[in-house]
């Protein structure tokens, strides 16, 4: 053992450079994409805009796909197409970005949490159902690390409830669900395009819907509450327009759209390497006592992160350590995430306190991210397993 020892207890790193838990990548397509949108009269709200619009449609097999400047904005609209008002609840897994409940205070709304399963990492249903009340509009499913949630039960009771099924995909880009992909049959699915997401936009987002109607509200908006966008009243020569309800300025830009149109070129090479990745990690340490990886399809899952939880029985140190002499090994660990009812921000506007939620509250304690992205080489995997193996082995109890 003493041959081995980790960093944390005075060994060598694993590798001298920290590796990031995610990272874009970019090719000289990208930026001459992007060049040629700043040379056009189209900066917001043009060509580009309609084209990365269709040409994610098809990507996802989805009816309509309105793009927007942020997975949040995706779904702050999203939860307004749903009718998400005032009074109403939605219910939300706690293991996930602030995002996906913050939207729905952004409309008055009240996010209630239900527990996950530890195994999937996914809103477990038994419990979602136990908190449907006369006040709950919609569900939102998070796709967690871009795994395929098994949406079965959770429609089978949104139809028996009459209650709208949402989607975060945020991390779920590409993700192989049973009908087709993520998003491509939903109701209303919402897509981050954030740099550390499966294809990137700089900041953007989007959300994919079965409905046309949605559609339209969607594009209303997140265009301030105006039926119509400037480049049709420019084709109507019409100078009049009208807001309808209250909106938002959620535009994405033209030239997030051409980085985001060039990417989608070369998604599916984006999405054999995170699933690449994820294989070698997941072959590693399937045999490790103190590891538990997530129950999923391999193949399916899109890996915009990578879980691991430890098993606290089968070590001397805390996660927090793990994390700690994963980083000092020069591997950029994180952690996803903290439990959203335990921020400060929701303690004191709706309550919430530790033991609230106790199957979340164990397994978020116990989670590591893991760094995936396309970047990494074959010796950046070696060294995630590498330094992950030394630590769990040293601090074996
Ligand atoms: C990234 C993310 C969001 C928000 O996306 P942004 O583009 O950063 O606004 C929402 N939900 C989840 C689960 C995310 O990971």
């Amino acid at each position: 053992m003493t041959t081995d020892r980790p960093a944390i207890a005075g060994g060598t790193p694993v590798r001298s450079q920290m590796l990031p838990y995610g990272h874009q990548r970019i090719s000289q397509d990208d930026v001459d994409a992007v060049a040629e949108v700043l040379r056009s009269d189209w900066l917001t709200t043009g060509p580009t805009i309609d084209r990365f619009e269709a040409a994610l449609a098809d990507r996802l097999g989805a009816a309509h796909v309105v793009a927007v400047n942020s997975g949040t904005a995706a779904l702050h609209a999203a939860y307004a197409a749903a009718g998400l008002g005032a009074g109403d609840e939605i219910i939300v897994p706690s293991l996930t970005f602030a995002a996906t409940a913050n939207a729905a205070l952004y409309l008055g709304a009240r996010p209630v949490f239900a527990e996950i399963d530890p195994a999937t990492l996914m809103l477990d249903p038994r419990s979602v159902s136990e908190r449907i009340g006369p006040k709950t509009r919609a569900i939102c499913v998070v796709h967690y690390a871009g795994a395929p949630a098994d949406l079965r039960a959770f429609r089978e009771l949104a139809r028996t409830k009459g209650l709208l099924l949402i989607e975060d995909a945020a991390h779920a880009f590409g993700a192989a669900a049973d009908e087709g992909l993520v998003g491509a049959r939903a109701q209303l699915a919402a897509f981050s395009f954030h740099p550390v997401k499966i294809l990137t936009t700089g900041e953007g987002g989007a959300v994919a819907t079965s409905d046309g109607d949605k559609a339209r509200a969607l594009r209303i908006f997140r265009n301030h509450g105006i039926t119509t966008e400037t480049r049709e009243r420019e084709r109507a020569m019409s100078w009049h327009y009208q807001l309808v309800t209250l909106g938002f300025n959620y535009r994405l830009t033209d030239i997030g759209a051409a980085l985001g149109l060039s990417q989608l070129r070369e998604v599916d090479g984006f999405l054999a390497r995170r699933r690449a990745i994820a294989k070698k990690y997941l072959q590693a340490f399937a045999g490790v006592p103190a590891l538990r990886t997530q129950d999923t399809d391999a193949e399916r899952s899109a890996w915009h992160i990578f879980p691991v939880a430890i098993v606290p029985a089968a070590l001397r140190v805390d996660r927090d350590e793990v994390v700690r002499a994963l980083r000092l090994e020069n591997i950029g660990a994180n952690v996803h995430y903290d439990p959203v009812h335990l921020h400060p921000l929701y303690r004191e506007r709706l309550g919430h306190r530790p033991g609230d939620l106790p199957v979340t509250e164990d397994v978020a304690s116990r989670l590591v991210t893991l760094p995936v992205h396309p970047n990494m080489t074959d010796d950046d995997i070696d060294d995630v397993i590498r330094a992950l193996c030394r630590i769990v082995s040293y601090f074996a109890a």
